[in-house]
């Protein structure tokens, strides 16, 4: 039993944890782990999965050679072949819970482009609010070396920072973070807790993993700690050798942990961080008080807009004198909104002729000031 939580969830299953030597699924111990997912799911936690394995699983019943790495025709094709079979497994795995699978395949454009961004991140709310399980992969079928992410570890950090996630645990062959110099044989101590991740922390990585099978290592998981840390979240590094892994984490602590940073509005920062606002959204007094409470920004507030902005634009919201409450990334351009201004969200659809975003500027992708 887990104590009932509200918090989310990025659970990420590395490519050695899901495939077998034979190019069979290990279903036993996904089995497990779904278990231990069901269970937070039931005690009112969200959960994303983000799963590796295509590739690995693609390449061996294709036969190809080098895990099918050896050139980014064979990964692609192995990683069509190998991502049905890892759907269905997770969904007829979390069906057995009675909990609902959605595939989302994702590119680093998805995630770096900020009106795609703003495309995942609504796929994501909307999901998470109907209790359905993401099931995430990179979409390796067609992403190109330029704008593939190449890891699911910072894929996982993304997609926690795009989900405004509490938690990432990365389920590894390895069971954490361990303090060895570099250059020595001896493996050193695991670390526990690690608070920052310097240059000391970095060194400690060399970049392999003990499986070969994915593309992660210790400085994929490292990189992932810090777009993690920098978004306001936790992040831990565990095993998945052995059964049940998320119930034997939280009873036995053994893992990495990475501290999120302390500052508060760390998880929005990078929002509003060196980006020049397009425009500007004044709105009235009741309004301003809703967003310093944490209220999205609603089109029936606005007073007035300028500015060209486009959707996915960075805009300040004002309040009736002009003082900045807030910054954040408009669902809407210029001229759309201008339409809705004072406008109840159930006149939108009319006003627009196109199905409505549920807020203008929607609280997640907002920064108070
Ligand atoms: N997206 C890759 C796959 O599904 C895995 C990437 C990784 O190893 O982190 O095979």
């Amino acid at each position: 039993m887990t104590a009932p939580s509200n918090e989310t969830i990025v659970v990420k299953v590395g490519s050695s944890l899901l495939v077998n030597e034979d190019a069979s699924l290990r279903r036993d111990w996904v089995q497990t782990l779904v278990s231990d997912i069901a269970q937070r799911h039931a005690d009112g936690a969200s959960v994303i999965i983000v799963s590796s394995g295509s590739i690995a699983l693609g390449a061996r019943k294709l036969g190809l050679k080098k895990g099918g790495r050896a050139s980014l025709s064979d990964a692609q094709a192995a990683a069509s072949v190998g991502q049905i079979a890892l759907s269905s497994l997770w969904s007829e795995l979390l069906a057995e819970h009675g909990i609902t699978a959605a595939q989302m395949l994702l590119t680093l454009d998805d995630m770096e482009n900020r009106k795609r961004y703003l495309n995942a991140t609504a796929t994501l709310e909307k999901l998470l609010e109907h209790r359905a399980i993401p099931v995430i992969n990179e979409n390796d079928s067609v992403a190109t070396d330029e704008i593939r992410f190449g890891d699911n570890d910072r894929l996982a950090a993304r997609v926690a920072q795009a989900a405004s996630a509490d938690r990432v645990i990365l389920l590894s062959d390895i069971d954490g973070l361990y303090d060895r110099t570099p250059g020595s044989e001896t493996e050193g101590q695991i670390i526990g807790l690690v608070e920052e991740v310097d240059a000391r922390i970095m060194a400690m990585a060399d970049g392999s993993t003990s499986s070969g099978l994915g593309s992660g290592g210790m400085i994929s998981k490292l990189e992932a700690a810090r777009i993690a840390n920098l978004a306001g979240i936790e992040m831990s590094i565990i095993s998945g050798r052995e059964d049940y892994p998320l119930e034997r984490y939280a009873l036995s602590g053994v893992g990495t942990l990475f501290k999120a940073s302390g500052n508060a509005n760390a998880r929005k920062s990078w929002l509003g961080g060196g980006l020049t606002s397009a425009g500007t959204i004044m709105v009235d007094a009741g309004a301003a008080e809703a967003l310093r409470g944490g209220g999205s920004l609603l089109a029936a507030g606005i007073i007035t807009i300028s500015g060209q902005f486009d959707r996915s634009d960075v805009v300040e919201i004002t309040d009736p004198d002009e003082n900045i409450i807030a910054r954040g990334l408009a669902e809407y351009n210029a001229m759309d909104c201008v339409k809705l201004i004072g406008h109840r969200n159930s006149e939108h659809e009319a006003l627009l002729g196109y199905t409505p975003r549920s807020a203008v500027v929607h609280r997640n992708q907002m920064v108070l000031v």
